[in-house]
């Protein structure tokens, strides 16, 4: 993988094309996408540009169950893959997402993406430069050195209106919660409903200065 050289034109790509790009690069089984599961459209991307392709979602133990619900609509309409990871047996649910959220975050995201990821050699996720400030200069695909894997970002330029009209194009369902005020879904006792026009993500650890759970640093 050292030596893979990524093409700049891969910026300018279509996230189909990103895909495509990656998967003459590597076998199928190599590659594992994670997905939040908030929308629909990376899940509908990887689905259909490489069928059969791993799509896991970090079971935290505190998802809302409507992205549970919502997950397994995706999994019959699409034919995902789908792979739920746990938090490993010894962490059950505690109190520790009201007094130290980057240790809850550490062995309910962190730890499982670690062994999702465990024999793969490329990594797709959902982030987009769009979705904060410190996202915004998020490659489209990039050595992730600390985790020696090739993470591929295939919706990194997107806009918001562009995601919208990927979806409005490919009829793709909604989460439940996006029209009850949760544009960004995450945890329940971590995600809180936001006012029209807030930024999206502003109900993420609301009040507490953090903007990311680990997953993408
Ligand atoms: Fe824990 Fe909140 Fe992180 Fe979820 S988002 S793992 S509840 S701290």
């Amino acid at each position: 993988m050292g030596s893979l050289t990524i093409p700049s034109s891969l910026e300018n790509a279509h996230p189909v094309d990103v895909l495509r790009w990656t998967a003459d690069q590597f076998d199928l089984a190599d590659i594992v996408v994670t997905a939040s599961f908030q929308d629909a459209t990376l899940v509908h991307v990887a689905a259909t540009t490489l069928p059969g392709v791993e799509v896991v979602l970090l079971d935290t133990q505190y998802l809302f169950a409507e992205t549970h619900w919502f997950a397994e609509q995706l999994r019959q309409r699409f034919d995902v893959n789908l792979r739920i990871v746990h938090p490993l047996p010894e962490v059950q649910p505690d109190n520790l997402w009201q007094t130290d959220t980057t240790a809850c975050c550490q062995r309910r995201k962190v730890e499982p993406l670690q062994r999702a990821l465990e024999g793969r050699k490329v990594w797709v996720s959902g982030v987009r430069r769009a979705d904060s400030a410190t996202r915004a200069t998020a490659a489209v695909a990039a050595h992730d050195l600390t985790r020696n894997i090739l993470k591929v970002n295939p919706l990194a330029t997107l806009t918001d209106d562009e995601v919208a009209l990927y979806a409005e194009l490919h009829d793709l369902p909604r989460h439940p919660l996006t029209d009850k005020g949760y544009p960004s879904v995450g945890c329940w006792p971590c995600t809180s409903p936001v006012r029209e026009g807030d930024d999206p993500r502003a109900g993420r650890w609301a009040g507490t200065g953090k903007t990311e759970c680990g997953l993408h640093l």
